[in-house]
């Protein structure tokens, strides 16, 4: 696994999932998922309730396990992979931001972040210190020792996103993460991921029932009947307008 970076992020061939039922019953929630997702891309993923956005990032996150098909995942396929190596894989190249925040009550805003790390057997004085620098990136230096309760909602979600960094990750995974925030706070949030795509090259994936929160993304994909579909590309769509204007 020494070779060049990929400038492929995440691809999937045929991904197929099924749930079997305890009654016999199959439920075929992913029907063929082809995608194809650059390195440091902003992709916003919707689609109705229940229609498998959840499954698809499980999948992807290696929480779940396919039926059928490729995947591929920073270059690994997960197809291939163990238990053990999947935990790797959620160690060390990808993290997921939920939409409840999912931060530990009882450790402070800097221990939360320095977790991951901890159990990377990151040296304590490095994981300190990159803590702190990840809570800076998101803005919350000031509350670095406060208590998730002692948080906002959206401040939460700032430490959530500041413990997904600490993973180093390829690919952030974000299941509705403005999903329990006000409207101008989610936005702050959904620019906050941009701005990591741009500057760090992180791939973030994240499933929003938002539309004017999906359109600050690169892409928006559409999982319809088990399948993704890619709405226009919102480049394509402004040189059209650019074109129109200039008329
Ligand atoms: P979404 O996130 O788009 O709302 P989900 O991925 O959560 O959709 O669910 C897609 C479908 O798969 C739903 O019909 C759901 O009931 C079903 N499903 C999800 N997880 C399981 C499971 N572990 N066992 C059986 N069915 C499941
Ligand atoms: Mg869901």
């Amino acid at each position: 696994m020494s070779k060049k970076a990929s400038s492929v992020s995440i691809n999937t061939k045929e991904l197929i999932k099924d749930f079997n039922l305890p009654g016999g019953e199959v439920v075929n929630v992913l029907t063929g998922v082809d995608m194809k997702i650059k390195r440091g891309e902003f992709i916003a993923i919707m689609g109705p309730s229940g229609s498998g956005k959840s499954t698809l990032l499980n999948i992807l996150s290696t929480l779940e396990s396919i039926t059928s098909g490729e995947v591929l995942v920073a270059g690994i396929n997960l197809s291939e992979t163990s238990y053990k190596e999947n935990l790797e894989i959620r160690r060390t190249k990808t993290s997921v931001v939920f939409q409840n925040f999912a931060l530990i009550p009882y450790l402070t805003a800097k221990e939360n972040v320095k977790l991951p790390m901890k159990l990377r057997k990151v040296p304590e004085l490095e994981a300190e210190q990159k803590a702190i620098e990840y809570l800076e990136s998101v803005g919350l230096y000031v509350r670095m020792d406060h208590l998730p309760e002692e948080l906002s909602g959206g401040e939460q979600q700032r430490v959530a996103i500041a413990r997904a960094l600490a993973h180093n990750p390829a690919i952030i995974f974000a299941d509705e993460p403005t999903g329990n925030l006000d409207t101008h706070i989610g936005k702050e949030i959904i620019l906050l991921f941009k701005q990591l795509t741009q500057e760090k090259k992180i791939t973030v994936i994240m499933v929003t029932h938002d539309s004017e929160n999906a359109k600050e993304a690169d892409k928006i994909l559409i999982l319809q009947k088990g399948n993704l579909i890619q709405e226009q590309s919102k480049k394509v769509a402004k040189k059209t307008h650019k074109k129109e204007g200039n008329k």
